[in-house]
């Protein structure tokens, strides 16, 4: 059977890229689902000027006619859930439960901003001087680039494209290389709403040509990015030498606490969910597990328990909890972790090994590093897998020392039924998220998304906060 072909979304109409990329089943490497076209430096530059064409005509669009092409995105994408849920989980390898939640994830998105598009805050203030009145109101920025990763391939577009959309922007958008399958669909239902032509443009290609264009062009007013760290600065450094808004979303070494106090079985199903569920590829996973020395033992004893429970294997298959890891480059990266573990004097490693199933995929077991110290390097880099390590602490205050010792801050845990302890470290946990008694990956749709320190530059991403990064504020003094 022949490989389908898709398309680049420019200016209102389908077209070829310069070449094409397969993205490849990383559950049954031997699956190509697709080739999609690739664009260069020029295709992107000619997206941005269809996107700068259409910004009068969207700027100008009521807040109705907004709402109404982002409740229909929301609605579709819930109609169709399963069948991008099913694209989702054969692209990146989640599991077709977590696939389809995600899918259900950006409808409530695109239904959400539907909303705030008749919402859009503003303020009435009184002037200081007799007779005026001042009216402080917000305005599209223009032409949002939004350049996304691979491990969220729909809920991050989603969180991006949905806003900017409502606030009146137009939009060029580069996927992650890995997975623009899922994007496609979304830029496919898009393309048939009463978008003005050049509104949306789905501009698929390597970061090095289409990002980078994004970045350099001076039509393009904002740029959210979501990705590494070293990405991230290299756009941050670009986009805010020639002036334009920046807003980033970038790695994680997100701890989990758990105090002697803490309801064991709780603790070790928020630890799993939270280390090893989407293959660990997650932003916000749990990577770094801070245990108090009372409830050490028998939290590792669960762990090693529950781990051998977890079933690793093909994502679209019933009853698998765990899929793949995304590709080979991840996979190796992941397993060189672990060597470096036990290099730098780790006391153990539970699981980690990679797995043979019926088809040929990048399958490993979960891995939990025991033994660790603060410095070693499992404790101190994003890792992107399902690794998590573990350390040990004397008490609360130790454990809160450890957790806040990193150059990252984006999600913070702490699992305890001390009410005291859960209060201090909502207060004191460096971090954009805290949880309490909660995995720190699985965040809600319509609260400010983000972080502190290493992990975010910018406005937050999500909910009414969105409106931060998506407009800019005019204040306007008129005189009676
Ligand atoms: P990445 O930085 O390699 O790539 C992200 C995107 O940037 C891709 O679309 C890529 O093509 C593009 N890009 C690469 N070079 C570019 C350049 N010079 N100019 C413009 N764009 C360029 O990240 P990834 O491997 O796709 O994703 C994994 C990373 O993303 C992890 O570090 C993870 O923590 C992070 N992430 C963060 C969040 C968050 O919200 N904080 C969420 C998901 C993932």
């Amino acid at each position: 059977m022949n490989t389908p072909e898709y398309h680049l979304y420019i200016a209102g109409e389908w077209m070829p890229g310069v070449s094409a990329r397969p993205n490849v089943n990383p559950s049954d490497t031997s699956d190509v689902i697709g080739l999609y076209a690739q664009a260069d430096a020029g295709l992107a530059h000619r997206a941005i000027a269809a996107a700068a064409r259409a910004r009068p005509a969207w700027a100008a669009s009521t807040p109705q006619q907004r709402f109404d092409v982002l409740d229909a995105v929301g609605g579709e994408l819930l109609a169709r859930k399963e069948e991008i849920g099913r694209m989702l989980s054969r692209e990146e390898g989640k599991t077709l439960p977590e696939g389809m939640g995600e899918v259900a994830r950006a409808a409530m998105i695109f239904k959400f901003f539907a909303g705030e598009a008749l919402r859009t805050p503003g303020d009435l203030l009184p002037s200081v001087r007799p007779n005026v009145g001042v009216e402080v109101f917000r305005q599209p920025v223009g032409t949002v680039g939004l350049i996304t990763p691979w491990n969220f391939p729909i809920a991050i577009p989603a969180w991006k494209i949905a806003p900017a959309l409502a606030y009146g922007n137009t939009v060029v958008f580069k996927p992650a290389e890995l997975v623009p399958g899922s994007a496609w669909l979304l830029a496919e239902i898009l393309s048939r709403t009463a978008l003005p032509k050049g509104a949306f443009n789905l501009v698929m290609g390597a970061g090095s040509a289409v990002g980078q264009a994004f970045v350099d062009s001076p039509e393009v007013q904002a740029i959210s990015f979501t990705g590494s760290v070293a990405t991230g600065r290299r756009i941050i450094a670009g986009a805010a030498a020639r002036g334009a808004k920046v807003q980033c979303e970038m790695g994680g070494k997100n701890p989990l606490v758990v105090l002697d106090d803490a309801n064991l079985e709780q603790a070790v199903e928020t630890a799993v969910q939270g280390s090893y569920f989407s293959t660990g590829q997650r932003c916000t996973a749990s990577s770094k597990l801070i245990v108090a020395a009372g409830i050490h033992d028998r939290f590792v004893q669960a762990m090693r328990e529950r781990m051998a429970r977890l079933n690793v294997g093909h994502a679209l298959r019933a009853g698998v909890d765990i899929g793949p890891v995304v590709d080979e480059r991840q996979l190796a990266q992941n397993l060189s972790y672990l060597d470096i573990a036990r290099r730098e004097g780790a006391q153990a490693i539970i699981g980690g090994e990679t797995l043979e199933r019926d088809t040929v995929g990048y399958f490993q077991a979960p891995a939990l590093v025991t033994g660790t110290e603060p410095g070693m390097r499992i404790n101190r880099e994003e890792v992107f897998g399902p690794v998590a390590s573990v350390l040990r602490a004397r008490d609360y205050d130790e454990a809160l020392h450890l957790a806040n010792d990193t150059e990252f801050g984006l999600a913070s845990g702490i699992c305890t039924t001390s009410l005291k302890y859960a209060t201090h470290f909502r207060q004191h946990a460096q971090a954009g998220m805290v949880m309490v008694n909660l995995p720190t990956a699985g965040v809600d749709y319509h609260v400010p998304f983000g972080g502190t320190k290493a992990s975010s530059y910018g406005p937050r991403e999500q909910g009414r906060h969105a409106a931060e990064f998506y407009t800019t504020v005019k204040t306007a003094y008129i005189a009676s």
